[in-house]
């Protein structure tokens, strides 16, 4: 039963109400993974440092293991396993606490040295 259109489901969950748009992105996150994926990361992993939500409504990375839990997926738990891990990308401190940015792009200039 893989045919659950989540896109034009009519959901009456808080975060439908809190946040239309971002809602229909997050439970589209099966249907088109990447695309979704992607949003999150970026979302997830710069969070606290860009300020979301001023276009339209968000729902915080903090909410988003809810929202799996309150949503019906055809691989509940995979789709559950994404929202964790994605959770867990933004730091936990406060914005005005960020660590500094750790040896920035200077691994790129080292190739494959582990292979031998
Ligand atoms: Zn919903």
């Amino acid at each position: 039963m893989n045919n659950v259109d989540h896109e034009t489901v009519d959901c009456r969950c808080r975060f439908a109400q809190l946040a239309p748009g971002h809602h229909r992105r997050l439970v589209s996150l099966e249907a088109h993974p990447l695309t979704s994926l992607v949003e999150l990361i970026e979302m997830a992993a710069t969070w606290g440092e860009i300020e979301y939500g001023e276009t339209e409504p968000v729902i915080p990375p903090s909410e988003w293991i809810e929202f799996a839990e309150a949503h019906v997926w055809s691989d509940g738990d995979r789709v559950f396993d994404a929202f964790v891990a994605l959770a867990s990308l933004p730091p936990r401190a406060r914005p005005l606490a960020t660590v500094t940015p750790l040896r920035r792009a200077t691994d790129e200039a080292e190739p494959a040295l582990a292979s031998v």
